[in-house]
């Protein structure tokens, strides 16, 4: 089994846990929370910290939790980084998406009835494949502003490019130099 790294979003970074959650990756994110609980948190669930606080960032390697600090929260070069770091994909997968709300798998379905009752006609018409929360209940579907998400989703894998090819050259002139 590979590695699927968890993570734990501080409360300045909910958009981010958003955008874990909805390429599949397990993220808990709390509006109000205290420092030492996200750390507890942090080291029982063996989950990686993802901070805008650096006093925190540094707390938690002193106390061996993986942790990433966050200095520019744009949603495409934060992507990037992680998806470096921590090797996730920046791909839609519409059988590993996790509700962007409350963090629960959601079930993929093209059958009508299963969402008929609970969301517009308009939209029942228009839409051929739904998720939906079995915890929270919210439908979802790929409406306008799935535009938006493939878009950001393209410029984030543009900058993980950018950001490697930033890096490789670096560690080809370190071997180089090391023979
Ligand atoms: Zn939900």
């Amino acid at each position: 089994m590979p590695f699927i790294p968890r993570f734990l979003a501080d409360a300045m970074l909910g958009h981010i846990a958003r955008w874990l959650r909805l390429l599949g990756y397990d993220t808990l994110y709390y509006k109000s929370i205290s420092d030492w609980k996200l750390l507890k948190i942090a080291k029982e669930e063996d989950r990686i910290l993802l901070t805008r606080d650096l006093g925190l960032f540094r707390r938690a390697r002193k106390y061996g939790i993986r942790a990433l600090f966050i200095e520019d929260p744009s949603v495409e070069k934060v992507l990037a980084l992680i998806s470096i770091k921590y090797n996730i994909a920046l791909e839609f997968n519409k059988e590993n998406t996790l509700c962007p709300e409350c963090n629960t798998q959601l079930k993929y379905t093209t059958s009508i009835a299963e969402v008929s009752a609970r969301v517009d006609k308009e939209i029942v018409l228009k839409y051929k494949e739904f998720w939906i929360c079995p915890s929270c209940s919210k439908i979802y579907w790929q409406g306008t502003h799935w535009r938006t998400i493939s878009a950001i989703l393209e410029e984030a894998r543009q900058e993980k490019l950018k950001i490697l090819s930033r890096i490789k050259p670096l560690e080809r002139k370190v071997s180089s130099e090391g023979v």
